[in-house]
């Protein structure tokens, strides 16, 4: 197993682990689920799976606890020299918003990471059947994006079990690495995370705050200027303006030499460095 060593200092952590949390504004209630297309008997379950875990409440203490420089199987990036980029999308599948972000992808032949949530997997497993046949990985990003890092050892556990049973149910593959809510997990929780699924912790390192919604052209140029070889970036398909964001971005950083690859790919390259 590939480790990498977390450089960053506990101020930069602090930086570059803002969030990926939902905004108050989107958690799921009974008059936007049919935004989500979500069947009404599971309303209870996405309000509450959906709900935004607070990066800001549980920061201090994940940082505090690691420190700037522990060892563990933890990637916000990897050490490269090649332009070569992951781009990841969190918290779908969405019915509408998806679709269009696997067309502009195919379009241009980028792959790449889903970070998808159980509860919204459930209603729509052929998408993650088009991201596996298209050559885009699946991630585990839970089943009810709750906080990992305020859930006991057990409740991190059937989360991801459960996760990781819907994900191989839908599209035959495994999930192979994970990505907490918000970004907030312990460093006991990584560790039993890597030992029983042999998942590594996967955060990022460009956060263009896309679901803050703060204009299709200021995500485009967060992610072209936070781009670096390595590098790990941070997008959500629940959002049609973070969808609306991606084909420039995608375009602007292809015509600068870099080519796209998965999690995976990423992490196996880190190997090689
Ligand atoms: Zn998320």
């Amino acid at each position: 197993m590939t480790r990498l060593f977390l450089f960053a200092t506990a101020i930069t952590a602090a930086a570059a682990l803002t969030s990926c949390q939902l905004p108050s504004s989107l958690v799921i209630d009974e008059a936007s689920a049919s935004a989500v297309g979500v069947a009404d008997d599971s309303l209870r379950v996405l309000a509450v799976g959906l709900e935004a875990p607070t990066w800001d409440s549980v920061k201090e203490a994940n940082i505090n606890a690691e420190g700037p420089n522990q060892i563990d199987d933890t990637y916000t990036s990897i050490k490269t020299k090649e332009k070569v980029l992951a781009i990841t999308f969190d918290d779908g599948p969405h019915a509408s918003n998806t679709p269009r972000l696997l067309d502009i992808l195919k379009e241009r032949n980028v792959r790449a990471t889903f970070y998808v949530v159980g509860n919204m997997v459930r209603y729509r497993p052929e998408m993650l059947r088009r991201m596996v046949a298209e050559g885009h990985e699946i991630g585990n990003h839970t089943v009810t994006h709750g906080t990992l890092s305020k859930m006991s050892m057990d409740g991190v556990r059937k989360e991801l079990q459960a996760a990781h049973d819907q994900i191989e149910a839908a599209t035959g593959v495994p999930p192979r690495t994970m990505r907490p809510p918000g970004g907030a997990i312990t460093k006991a929780q990584k560790q039993m995370v890597l030992s029983e699924f042999g998942y590594p912790t996967v955060l990022w390192s460009c956060d263009p705050k896309d679901w803050q919604k703060p204009g299709v052209s200021v995500v485009t140029q967060r992610l072209v200027d936070g781009a670096y070889p390595g590098g790990i970036l941070l997008m959500h398909d629940l959002h049609k303006a973070s969808i609306d964001a991606v084909p420039a971005a995608l375009d602007t950083l292809l015509s600068r030499g870099y080519r796209f690859v998965t999690v995976t790919e990423l992490i196996g390259m880190e190997a090689d460095f």
